[in-house]
């Protein structure tokens, strides 16, 4: 393996004192707990950061609430220029963060960089996009004034997946934060350290108390949860914990929730569409080399129509096995690690049944040789064929670098099946015809519908899912609006006296 730069770890990890922003100070947790982070590319402890309770979430709350009327008050402008900075700052550490979260989530480098990138387009672009939201005027009475108003919700709280560290914990903060929020954000347990050198910086942008970084497991997203007084949740994450903050949330109050959950993702190829492409378009929207497919918008399944069915696999497998799975930090690495060791048992268990259930694997499903470190938590690109969706691996999202294939005949039986999950975040169609791609897009249960495209995000598009794939939509208007509470104001105007 050829590293990028000397030694990542000492660079970046060793002897860096991590702790969380809370009222803007650096501190550790109220009761000196702390929680090792791993690097998944070797297996080993790469050092540890604080684990937050109940009491680091109300101290959190309390400087958010103290914060925020200021930050409300200094409107768009003023946050705009507060963000302006917290960009420079983020520009300004770029190696840095991609480094980080290649070393604490196996995530590769070079991808870690457009992650960066995005999170600063980002950062610039929603001062600008929220400018242009507004209220309404209502011809509800003649005569008379109706108008809506929105106000923010005070203190929102932020709960995170483990899939892109940097990105989520400097982007999914911006709506509510433009919207004059103040904010308490989470990362995921596994990937701590970009968010809290986002912590670092945003001590230097952002009024004390406005923004807010703790870090720990279930309990600490827990005492956000049925914390009495956030009444605004948002949650990137599974679906079994979405459930959970569902149900947490209710046993304290009536609390407005967003869930973007997970995805068993189809694509569904037409035998005219252009093969070279969407062979390409099927190994891209798996973003193997973003996150070895740990993706939740990722076309995990894939339906080709019989006519193309053995050329797509046998195309698609020819580019899974040239891809070169190696440590995230490596100049080499086509796609790194699974996060943890549980994850790892956990996407070879679902190999396991694969094999067992009767699906026709073409390539991978074990631990790559060679040039992967031995105690990593790697997992060759996989790719089983003939999967129905009674089998496990086509039905239950795996999170992992396995993609699932099975030939069609007919449309509507093809719909079916696609539509035959309990999820329904993205989608995916290839044709040439494009009366039959908006037909099918139509009736396929799915938030994010791509005909003849697969993983981009297009930035001011809503994103989320259907079904059990969540409630509400980022990374748009709706995003910022959800971050706002509606208000009616009602003016009956006297008779003119004159
Ligand atoms: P996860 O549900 O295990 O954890 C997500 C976060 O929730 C972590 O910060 C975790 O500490 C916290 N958490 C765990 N239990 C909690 C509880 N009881 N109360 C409050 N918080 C709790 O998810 P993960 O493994 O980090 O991420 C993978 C999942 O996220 C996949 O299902 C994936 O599809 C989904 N995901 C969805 C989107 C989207 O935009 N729809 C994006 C990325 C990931």
């Amino acid at each position: 393996m050829t590293t990028l730069g000397a030694d990542p770890v000492s660079t970046y990890v060793t002897g860096h004192d991590f702790r969380m922003l809370v009222g803007g100070d650096l501190v550790g947790s109220a009761d000196g707990s702390r929680m090792d982070t791993i690097d998944p590319n070797t297996g080993e402890r790469l050092t540890s950061v604080p684990s937050a309770g109940a009491a680091d979430v109300q101290r959190a709350y309390e400087a958010a609430r103290a914060a925020q009327p200021a930050w409300e008050a200094i409107g768009v402008d003023g946050r705009a220029e507060v963000f302006a900075r917290f960009a420079e700052l983020i520009e300004a550490n770029r190696e840095r963060f991609a480094m980080l979260d290649a070393i604490d989530g196996g995530l590769p480098y070079r991808a870690m960089h457009v992650d960066v990138a995005i999170a600063l387009a980002n950062i610039r672009d929603w001062p600008s996009l929220v400018r242009w939201h507004g209220g309404r005027t209502i011809p509800a009475s003649p005569g008379n004034l109706h108008y809506t108003s929105y106000r923010p919700y005070g203190v929102v709280g932020k709960i995170l997946a483990y899939n892109h560290p940097m990105m989520f914990a400097a982007t999914r903060i911006l709506g509510a934060l433009i919207a004059g929020n103040g904010i308490i954000i989470k990362p995921a347990p596994q990937v701590p350290l970009s968010a809290l050198v986002l912590g670092e910086l945003a001590r230097e942008a952002f009024p004390p108390g406005v923004f807010n970084v703790i870090t720990g497991g279930a309990d600490a997203g827990a005492a956000i949860v049925t914390h009495p007084q956030i009444r605004r949740i948002g949650f990137t994450g599974s679906v079994a914990t979405g459930l959970k903050i569902q149900q947490a949330a209710a046993s304290v109050g009536i609390k407005h929730l967003s869930l973007e959950l997970g995805g068993k993702n189809p694509m569904i190829v037409f035998p005219d569409a252009d093969l070279d492409r969407a062979i390409q378009g099927a190994v891209d929207g798996m973003n193997f080399g973003i996150c070895a497919g740990q993706s939740c918008g990722s076309n995990s399944r894939t339906y080709i129509h019989r006519d193309i069915y053995e050329d797509f696999i046998a195309g698609v497998a020819e580019k899974l096995e040239s891809m070169t799975v190696a440590p995230a930090y490596g100049a080499d690495s086509d796609m790194g690690p699974v996060v943890s060791s549980e994850h790892h048992e956990r996407v070879m268990g679902f190999i396991r049944s694969g094999r067992e259930q009767g699906a026709r694997l073409l390539t991978g499903g074990e631990r790559p040789n060679g040039s992967a470190a031995p105690g990593g938590y790697f997992v060759r690109p996989t790719l089983f064929a003939d999967v129905t969706t009674q089998m496990d691996i086509g039905r239950k999202e795996i999170f992992g670098p396995v993609m699932s294939m099975a030939a069609w005949d007919d449309v509507d039986e093809v719909v079916a099946t696609a539509n035959d999950t309990d999820l329904g975040l993205t989608a995916g169609v290839w044709t040439n015809d494009l009366h039959a791609a908006h037909r099918v897009a139509e009736r396929l249960e799915a938030g994010y519908v791509w005909i003849n495209d697969s993983a981009r995000h297009y930035w001011g598009t809503p994103f989320g899912g259907v079904k059990n794939s969540g409630i509400g939509r980022e990374e748009s208007i709706e995003e910022y609006e959800s971050y706002l509470e509606q208000k009616v104001i009602h003016t009956i105007l006297r008779e003119p006296r004159l």
